[in-house]
């Protein structure tokens, strides 16, 4: 193969089960979003590439070095979305969505870009369908949001999942706890990796979230305490009812004391849902509050929380567990012209039978007996034979490949006949 016949490093390209899967995935999450009253959002793949460096945040990997990232002719600088949430607070401000009636609930499904190095459950063009719940800061938005999340999942058939519920306090209370951090890191600073020498001075709760083997040991011999010891009342007392509620709806999590997410605005609750069976890459996804969001991008003051799923790695988690995604629609009839004459009305034949009837036609004449071992191949369960007699009749013989019956019927009666059964 040349390398124009191969798709680029790190994406992938969707069909048959692939597809059926992450299509199950989306409607499913449809199901459950549009009955708690979300609306669908579909925002531009791209945008300016400084909404996300404000609504993502500088400091975070994402920004720092996995954005894909152009020019265009105009000398804009653009960016392919790497997550859904800050073009949907852009799409909120810019539509005046702060005059419906509040909260506004929406949900989207697409394509998102990061520039990762491609692994198992990690792609450079992957998928994810997410929920926003904006204009709310009672805590029930954000049972609410955690509950679809983790009822989504658990609907499609998994089973083998930990959510882990935190909270990452409120600014002062990240101000104070990183505070903390740089004076607990410093004395260590040459130990941690290069990366997290750097988030000393720019963002040290970043350094809990790194992969670093080398940053993980420090942490672990500093004892370093969580960022949960250091929420101030007010998102302690936040924490406490998100719980209650949840408890209450049923919900199992866990308290990770330590959750921080990739994204600079989340502010009080934060919560990831792993699966066990997926080794390094678990989360299937993960969401919280981002109170300060829509002020980052030059809107009103507007309290958020969402979240988004990964839909490739559901997709993993459903084939460890061994839930398949629901199968094709199988053809009903595959219609074969006998001679030249009759290749226009084998279409004709099939046209009339969609979308009600899944029927393909044979392009070229056949003869039955290949007609029917072809028909075979495509699952269909009925071969249509269309030749010269037929042709005159303004019908259709039909045969049924398992029992080798077959009926002449008129080809106006013909949808009607194989919807109720094709008794023959
Ligand atoms: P995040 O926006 O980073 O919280 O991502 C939410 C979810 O999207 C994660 O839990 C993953 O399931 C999925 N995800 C994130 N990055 C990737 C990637 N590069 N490839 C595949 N899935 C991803």
């Amino acid at each position: 193969m040349t390398h124009v016949t191969k798709a680029v490093k790190g994406t992938h390209d969707l069909f048959k089960e692939s597809l059926r899967c992450q299509q199950a995935v989306v409607s499913r999450a449809r199901e459950w979003l549009e009955a708690a009253g979300a609306s669908e959002i579909a925002t531009p793949v791209f945008e300016l590439t400084e909404v996300f460096e404000r609504g993502v945040g500088e400091s975070t990997d994402i920004v720092q070095k996995e954005m894909f990232t152009f020019t265009d002719r105009g000398n804009r600088s653009l960016t392919l979305r790497p997550e859904g949430t800050a073009g949907v607070v852009r799409a909120y401000i810019e539509h005046g969505m702060k005059v419906w009636p509040q909260p506004v609930r929406l949900w989207y499904a697409g394509p998102m870009f990061r520039a990762e190095r491609p692994q198992k459950g990690r792609q450079r063009q992957f998928h994810q369908v997410g929920f926003e719940l904006l204009g709310s800061a009672s805590p029930l938005a954000d049972a609410e949001a955690v509950a679809l999340s983790y009822r989504i999942l658990e609907t499609l058939g998994l089973r083998d999942m930990k959510l882990k519920l935190g909270s990452v306090g409120d600014a002062e209370d990240r101000r104070r706890y990183n505070q903390y951090l740089r004076e607990a890191l410093s004395p260590r600073q040459d130990d941690l990796s290069p990366d997290s020498q750097r988030r000393l001075s720019t963002n040290p709760m970043r350094i809990l979230d790194s992969k670093s083997e080398d940053d993980r040991q420090v942490l672990k011999e500093l004892g370093i305490r969580p960022m949960l010891e250091f929420l101030g009342p007010g998102a302690r007392e936040h924490f406490e009812a998100v719980k209650r509620i949840l408890g209450g709806l049923g919900v199992p999590f866990e308290v990770d004391p330590a959750i921080v997410r990739g994204l600079d605005y989340y502010a009080r609750t934060s919560w990831e849902i792993h699966h066990e069976q997926l080794g390094a890459q678990s989360a299937l996804g993960g969401g919280g509050r981002y109170d300060g969001l829509a002020e980052l991008l030059g809107g009103p003051p507007t309290p958020g929380v969402g979240w988004a799923l990964g839909i490739e790695r559901v997709c993993l988690a459903l084939e460890a567990e061994g839930v398949s995604p629901p199968p094709e629609r199988t053809l009903d009839i595959y219609i074969a012209p006998l001679g030249e004459e009759q290749l226009e009305l084998a279409l004709a034949a099939a046209a009339s039978l969609w979308p009600e009837v899944r029927a393909e036609y044979a392009l070229s004449p056949r003869k039955p007996g290949k007609a029917i071992r072809e028909a075979e191949k495509r699952g269909a369960r009925f071969v249509g034979l269309l030749g010269e007699e037929e042709a005159r009749a303004g019908a259709l013989t039909i045969k049924d490949i398992a029992s080798g019956r077959q009926q002449t019927v008129p080809l106006n009666r013909v949808r009607e006949w194989l919807e109720s059964g094709g008794e023959l």
